[in-house]
């Protein structure tokens, strides 16, 4: 091992390879404390790396510009440019090395910026714990294997394509009249090889990109296809699509969704669009155009997740949506938090004060369906009355409600 710098160590392979070890590739590592990089550049030159390791981050970003590593050794918690910060300088270079976190943080924090990374389409390999353990840390280096991460956008493009996205249905529940009256159309990437994965695996990265569009386009053709032949056989359900917040739908939305209902002979009322506070009250005026176009050809619009972004509620009340859903957060726990209780009783207000419709979403337990069923809330979605399914299994579902 070499000390370039008081900043900066290197070690090469070569020295570990002459000593029976295998050459594996560079090992680029950032961490606010130079011990840890004195450390880190020997266990990987010990497990037959080329190490390059740095307190300095623009360095650190120089140098895998220069030489792409394998392995990225990461400090979550530093000084200058936090963790967080610098995966989204990995994610914005395209990196494609596997990126190890090191902290002495609580597993929560780690967690998080796992799944943040993932969510910027990098390789998230692993967790290193401080303090570190000389054998655990060589033991998670000589393990690393350099996998490509499959979820890209080309290859999420080519799924779109190919047929392997699919929409599950959860049943959306009205508390009168006792029957399930519509359903939220959720997407599923059937993988060949990762098997099903969950909106939050790839949403993300088809917003960053580009590719979000093509997905709404084919979340709402799947909805119009599924409600003609739901109508087919005679069940009127109401189907809700999700639109994302990233970036407006384009502006021939509107005739381009009605097109799609007049070619399948499905009435505009049967869809809803979902959409955020965020998406709403980030650009008011273009967001006011295109839903008043939307609600004037007959869409339903339902604000998404309420409670849960920044709205100004003179906007709120300006817009012309006709369905207001609680976020989930309040409404599983309502029974458990006063708080939460306090909040959802005052948005069922809200929501029947602008005559909008009230959905409460992630009902989890049949004490909290009869505390919305009791205040009056209309509708009601979540796992207490049935998860996202097939489309084949909605009828089954529907014929079943009486026992709810
Ligand atoms: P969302 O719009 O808030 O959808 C509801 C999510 O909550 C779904 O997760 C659903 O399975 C889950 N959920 C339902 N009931 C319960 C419950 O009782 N408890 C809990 N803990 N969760 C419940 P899913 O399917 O993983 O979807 C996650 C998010 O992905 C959706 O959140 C939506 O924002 C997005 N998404 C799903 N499909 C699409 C799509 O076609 N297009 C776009 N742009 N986004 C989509
Ligand atoms: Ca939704
Ligand atoms: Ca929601």
């Amino acid at each position: 091992m070499t000390q370039l710098a008081s900043t900066e160590w290197t070690s090469s392979s070569s020295r570990a390879v002459a000593r029976g070890g295998a050459a594996r590739g560079c090992l680029a590592a950032l961490d606010d404390e130079a011990m840890f990089c004195e450390f880190i550049s020997e266990a990987a030159e010990l497990s037959g790396y080329d190490a390059f390791a740095t307190v300095d981050p623009e360095k650190f970003l120089a140098h895998i510009e220069r030489c792409p590593p394998a392995v990225i050794v990461l400090d979550l918690c530093m000084s200058g440019m936090d963790g967080l910060q610098a995966l989204r300088r990995l994610a914005d270079e395209g990196v494609k090395a596997n990126i190890l976190l090191g902290s002495g943080a609580d597993s929560l924090a780690l967690e998080t910026a796992i799944c943040l990374g993932r969510a910027h389409g990098l390789n998230m390999a692993g967790i290193i714990r401080k303090p570190i353990d000389m054998d655990a840390l060589r033991g998670l280096l000589e393990s690393q294997v350099q996998v490509e991460n499959p979820l890209s956008v080309a290859r999420l493009a080519a799924a779109i394509a190919g047929g392997e996205l699919t929409m599950h249905y959860q049943p959306i529940f009205d508390l009168r009249a006792n029957c399930t009256a519509g359903v939220e159309a959720l997407v599923r990437w059937r993988h060949p090889r990762l098997g099903m994965l969950m909106p939050a695996a790839f949403v993300p990265l088809a917003e960053r990109g580009g590719l979000i569009g093509v997905l709404t386009d084919w979340a709402l053709a799947q909805a119009v296809r599924q409600a003609a032949a739901w109508r087919r056989s005679g069940m009127t359900l109401k189907i809700a699509v999700n639109i994302s917040n990233v970036g407006m739908p384009d502006e021939r939305l509107p005739e381009r969704l009605e097109r799609m209902c007049a070619d399948a002979d499905v009435p505009p009322s049967a869809i809803a669009l979902e959409l955020t506070e965020s998406a709403a009250m980030r650009d008011p005026a273009r967001a006011m155009e295109m839903f008043m176009r939307l609600r004037s050809k007959g869409f339903d619009l339902s604000i998404d997740d309420f409670g849960t972004g920044y709205s100004s509620l003179a906007q709120l009340q300006r817009l012309p949506f006709t369905t207001l859903k609680i976020d989930r957060s309040f409404v599983t726990s309502v029974l458990a938090s006063e708080a939460n209780a306090s909040i959802v009783l005052a948005v069922i207000s809200l929501a029947h004060a602008l005559n909008l419709i009230c959905v409460a979403e992630g009902v989890e337990s049949a004490d909290t369906l009869a505390f919305l069923k009791a205040n009056g809330c209309d509708f009601a979605q979540g796992y207490h009355i049935a998860r996202a399914m097939p489309a084949k299994d909605i009828a089954g579902f529907c014929a079943a409600d009486s026992r709810t």
